[in-house]
C-alpha cells in the first residue's frame, strides 16, 4: 500500500491528501451543522407546543351552565389563531377523567391519526410513534381553571420537522462529493502549477551532460522553493563545471609535460641510430635518454602524488614531532644543492621544541619544495633564511630568499598546478622539478594539515613563502644557526 502510494506522482499524492483533508473537514463541519439544526428544530417544536398550551389555556372559559367551552370572545393575539390551527390536536380533561374539549386538525379529524386515550400519569414533554409512521411530540400539563384542575395535552406531528432534517441531510450528502470533486480538481490544478517549475527543471536537467555543463536551470522565481532549488542546483553545476575545466586543463598540461621528454628520448634515439657512433658517443646518447627518463619518472611520481592527494586517497599520519627537527632535516638535505649554487642557508629556530601534529613526510616534501625553489632562484652568494616562529594558535615556517622575486601578476597563480613564471628558464633546471607542481604539492600538504601557504614577493626584492600550521604551543627564545 505504502509502496503503491510512493509510486504515485507528487502531484497525485498532493491532490489525494488535499481531498482527504478537505473531505474530513467538510464531514465534521456537516455533522456539526446537522446536529445543531436538529437540536434547534427540536427546541422550536417544544417551544411551539408550550405556546399552544398557553394560548389554549387563555382561550378556555365556562358557559352559563358552567361547562367548559372554547371562548372565542377573547380576541386572540396576532398569530394565535393561526398557531392553534397548526396544532395536531389539543385535548382538555377534567379532574374526573372526562374529556371536556377537543380540537384537532383536518388530518387528525379524518381519522388518520389515532387519538390517544388519556394517560394522566405524566406531565411534560414526550415523543411518540404511532402506527402508520406517525411521529408525535406531546406536551401534557395540569392547569387550574376557576378552582378546577384540568389536564391539557397538545400534540404536534414531528413529520414536518423530520422532513426538514432529511432535506438538510440530502443537501449535505449531495454537496459533499461535489465539494470534494471541486477540492480535488482545485488541488490538482494548484499542485500542477506549483510543481511545474520542478517539471521544467527535470526536463532541462535530463538534457544536460558532461559536455554541456555551461547550461543552467531556469529560475522562475528566486524566492520560492523551486527557485531556491534551481539556484542551488545551478551553483552545483557551476562548481562541477569549474572542476571539470580544471580536470581538463590538468590532463592537457600533464600530457603536454609527458610528451616533451618522450619527444626528446625519441629524437635522441633516432639520431643515435641514423649513423654509427663511437662507444663514448653511444654512452652520451644513452645518458641523455636516461636523463629524460629520470625527468619522466619524477613527473609521473609528482602527478601520482597530486592526484592521490586530491582524491583524498593518501593515508595521512597524525604524529607529534618537533618542527625544528623538520627544518634541520630539510636544510641538511638540500645543503649540497645550496653549496653547488653558492647559497648559504640560515636557520632561525627557537630553543625549545615546537611540537606540531601531522604527517612528517608530507610536511617535509612541502618544505623541500619551498627551500628548493628558494635555492634555485637565488643568485650566487645569496642567503636563504628559514625561520620557525610560534604563536598562541599556530606555528609558522618562513623561507625567505634574495632572488629576483615574482611579478605581481604571477603571484596569485604560483600555487596552481603546472603554473610557471618563466617556462623557458624552468625547463633548463633539468631534473630538479620545473614542472610547476612543487608549490601546488606544498599548498596541498599545508591545507591537508588545516594550514596554509602564502607568498610575499616583489621583483628584485626576493620572496618570502610562509607555511602556517595550526595548533602549536608558544615557546620563548630563539637561536640562529648558519649552514654554508
Ligand atoms: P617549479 O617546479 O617549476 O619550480 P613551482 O610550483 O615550485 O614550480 O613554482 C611555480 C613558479 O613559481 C615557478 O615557475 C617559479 O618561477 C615561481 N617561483 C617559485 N618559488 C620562487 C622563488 N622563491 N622565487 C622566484 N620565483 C619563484
Amino acid at each position: 500500500m505504502i509502496a503503491r502510494w510512493r509510486r504515485l506522482s507528487l502531484r497525485a499524492r498532493l491532490t489525494a491528501a488535499l481531498a482527504l483533508i478537505f473531505g474530513a473537514m467538510l464531514m465534521t463541519y456537516a455533522l456539526t451543522v446537522y446536529l445543531l439544526i436538529r437540536d434547534r428544530f427540536a427546541a422550536e417544536l417544544d417551544h411551539r407546543l408550550d405556546q399552544e398550551l398557553e394560548i389554549a389555556e387563555r382561550s378556555l372559559g365556562r358557559d352559563a351552565d358552567g361547562r367548559l367551552v372554547w371562548q372565542h370572545a377573547h380576541e386572540p393575539l396576532e398569530g394565535e389563531a393561526e398557531r392553534l390551527r397548526n396544532v395536531s390536536w389539543l385535548d382538555v380533561w377534567s379532574a374526573d377523567g372526562q374529556r371536556v374539549v377537543r380540537r384537532q386538525d383536518a388530518a387528525t379529524a379524518s381519522g388518520e391519526t389515532p387519538v390517544l386515550p388519556l394517560d394522566a400519569g405524566w406531565t411534560g414533554l414526550r415523543s411518540l410513534e404511532l402506527p402508520g409512521e406517525v411521529h408525535l411530540r406531546l406536551l401534557q400539563r395540569r392547569v387550574t381553571l376557576e378552582g378546577e384542575t384540568l389536564l391539557m395535552r397538545a400534540a404536534l406531528r414531528e413529520d414536518d420537522f423530520a422532513r426538514g432534517l432529511i432535506v438538510v441531510l440530502w443537501v449535505m450528502a449531495g454537496g459533499l462529493p461535489v465539494a470534494l470533486l471541486i477540492a480535488g480538481a482545485g488541488g490538482y490544478w494548484l499542485a500542477g502549477r506549483g510543481l511545474a517549475p520542478i517539471q521544467r527543471m527535470a526536463i532541462e536537467a535530463e538534457r544536460m551532460h558532461a559536455e554541456r555543463l555551461d547550461a543552467r536551470l531556469p529560475v522562475a522565481n528566486p524566492f520560492d522553493e523551486p527557485g531556491r532549488l534551481a539556484i542551488a542546483f545551478n551553483a552545483l553545476l557551476a562548481r562541477l563545471e569549474a572542476a571539470f575545466a580544471q580536470l581538463r586543463r590538468f590532463t592537457a598540461d600533464a600530457s603536454h609535460e609527458l610528451r616533451t621528454p618522450l619527444t626528446v628520448i625519441r629524437s635522441v634515439g633516432e639520431v643515435g641510430l641514423r649513423e654509427p657512433h663511437t662507444e663514448a658517443e653511444y654512452r652520451d646518447i644513452i645518458g641523455a635518454m636516461l636523463e629524460e627518463v629520470d625527468r619522466l619518472t619524477l613527473l609521473t611520481t609528482m602527478l601520482l602524488e597530486l592526484t592521490r592527494a586530491e582524491g583524498g586517497r593518501t593515508a595521512m599520519k597524525r604524529e607529534p614531532f618537533d618542527l625544528r627537527k623538520l627544518v634541520e632535516d630539510v636544510a641538511g638535505f638540500l645543503a649540497v644543492l645550496a653549496e653547488e649554487g653558492r647559497v648559504r642557508i640560515e636557520c632561525d629556530l627557537p630553543t625549545v621544541p615546537v611540537t606540531a601534529s601531522g604527517d612528517w613526510t608530507m610536511l617535509r616534501q612541502a618544505l623541500v619544495n619551498l627551500l628548493d625553489n628558494a635555492i634555485k632562484h637565488s643568485p650566487p652568494d645569496a642567503v636563504v633564511a628559514i625561520a620557525c616562529r610560534t604563536h598562541a594558535d599556530r606555528a609558522e615556517i618562513t623561507v625567505a630568499d634574495q632572488g629576483p622575486g615574482i611579478p605581481a601578476e604571477h603571484l596569485p597563480h604560483v600555487f596552481d598546478r603546472f603554473y610557471r613564471v618563466d617556462v623557458a628558464r624552468s625547463r633548463r633546471d633539468g631534473n630538479r622539478g620545473g614542472f610547476g607542481l612543487g608549490l601546488a604539492i606544498a599548498r596541498w600538504a599545508a591545507e591537508a594539515h588545516g594550514g596554509r601557504i602564502t607568498a610575499e614577493s616583489a621583483p628584485g626584492r626576493g620572496s618570502i613563502f610562509r607555511l602556517v600550521l595550526p595548533g602549536a604551543i608558544a615557546p620563548s627564545g630563539s637561536e640562529t644557526k648558519a649552514t654554508p
